[in-house]
């Protein structure tokens, strides 16, 4: 029969072996069975504890074969003195004779297997398969390193990136600010005097500006967002509610939308903040709304230690595509003639939710009105009496 590629990758050229035995006999018939099993076995034998400490500080061992009844020392014994020292060798007992609840017993506690003295001829398998398995398990040790390590990467470029996006839209407030203000005042103080085309080019340098300062401002306000300074504390959805619509009274009433809401709960969050995400997800209802006048439903739902709050519109909806490109920062479905903004705040409501250790999305239909639904932490009982917690 031709060998499989892991059988192969498994069969040591070398077995260092460590016996826990105090029969000189039985000791070497393990040995002989696993050279006949195609081991190039070298190995050491020890009868107690202290001897296999010394061992094992001395040498690297693949496996150790435990006899599990030693006069002075029980095999299982083995184990803990393994462990104790903080290594991984699979341990197989041998024994005379175990029955099979204790057997099943030594195997829980962390025996890799154990084979009966008059059945050896299984040895060689069941240490192939023990290395097999360490092999495994220290694969996926590795791998479970390298994935943190490339967590911890992601998470630092990703800080970078903010901090970039922050500085940059800081900083570029300034000069845009001068550009601005200049080309306005060519605008007011030339309009007319220079020829047509100048009016013009005037004119679009003024909007161009103008559109960089809102970008910029956007930006800003996005990479702000879990900065620093937000303040975790149990807090009134429904003032946050009422603040967003107090701030939107023109659009509300431009508009002739009816929001309702009934009860709403404390969350464990920041005020600020909260007033920000129903203002841009009320104010995205009011500025996408479809031929009727706008009705706006807030509402929310306990869901174990978190709530789950909906924003309902009977709005111009969502298409199932573009579901969650919305939430991209600069993503827009429209152009701006036909509705206004930069594409920031539905990205800063999920950076909010985020902050709060929760989800947003959307469910949607285009034509049918869309529900923005999110997640925040519920009030435990221990934070009732208004302990905040910094982020
Ligand atoms: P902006 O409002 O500046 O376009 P947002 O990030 O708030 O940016 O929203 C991104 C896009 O998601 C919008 O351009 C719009 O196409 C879509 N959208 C957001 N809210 C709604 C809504 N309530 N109904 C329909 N479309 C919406």
């Amino acid at each position: 029969m031709m060998a499989t590629a892991t059988q192969v990758a498994f069969q040591p050229r070398e077995l260092r072996l460590l016996l826990v035995e105090d029969s000189l006999a039985d000791a070497e018939l393990a040995i002989a069975e696993l050279r006949r099993g195609g081991f190039d076995v070298c190995s050491d034998v020890v009868q107690n504890k202290e001897e296999l400490e010394a061992h094992l500080d001395r040498q690297a061992y693949d496996v150790v074969l435990a006899d599990y009844n030693l006069p002075h020392f029980r095999g299982m014994e083995t184990l803990d003195v393994i462990r104790a020292k903080g290594l991984t060798i699979p341990m197989i007992l041998v024994s005379g004779a175990l029955n099979s609840i204790t057997a099943v017993e030594c195997v829980k506690q962390g025996a890799t297997d154990y084979v009966l003295k008059d059945h050896l001829s299984r040895l060689p398998l069941s240490v192939r398969r023990a290395l097999e398995e360490r092999s495994l398990r220290e694969e996926r040790t590795r791998n479970q390193k390298k994935l943190a390590e490339k967590l911890e990467e992601l998470g630092r470029s990703n800080r970078d990136l903010e901090q970039f996006a922050y500085v940059a839209s800081h900083d570029l407030q300034e000069p845009l600010r001068m550009v601005a203000a200049y080309t306005q005042l060519l605008a007011e103080r030339y309009r007319g005097k220079l020829d047509e085309n100048a009016d013009k080019y005037i004119a679009y340098a003024v909007e161009g500006a103008v559109r960089m300062q809102a970008l910029v401002e956007d930006l800003l306000a996005f990479s702000r967002v879990g900065r620093n300074g937000a303040v975790h504390k149990p807090t009134s959805s429904a003032d946050a509610v009422v603040i967003a619509l107090k701030n939107l009274t023109a659009a509300v009433q431009e508009s002739g939308a009816r929001v309702k809401y009934g009860e709403l709960p404390q969350v464990n969050g920041d005020r600020t903040q909260l007033v920000q995400l129903f203002q841009n997800l009320i104010g995205n209802a009011i500025k996408f709304r479809g031929s009727a006048s706008p009705e706006i439903e807030i509402s929310a739902d306990a869901a174990g230690a978190e709530w789950i709050f909906a924003v309902t519109d009977n709005g111009i909806g969502i298409a199932p595509e573009h579901r969650d490109l919305i939430f991209v920062i600069f993503q827009r479905l429209h152009t701006r003639a036909e509705y206004p903004g930069n594409g920031v705040g539905l990205p800063i409501c999920k950076r909010i939710v985020e902050h709060h250790g929760g989800r947003i999305w959307v469910e949607s239909e285009a034509g049918r009105g869309s529900t923005f639904r999110f997640t925040l932490p519920a009030v435990s009982a221990d934070k009732e009496d208004g302990h905040a917690t910094r982020t």
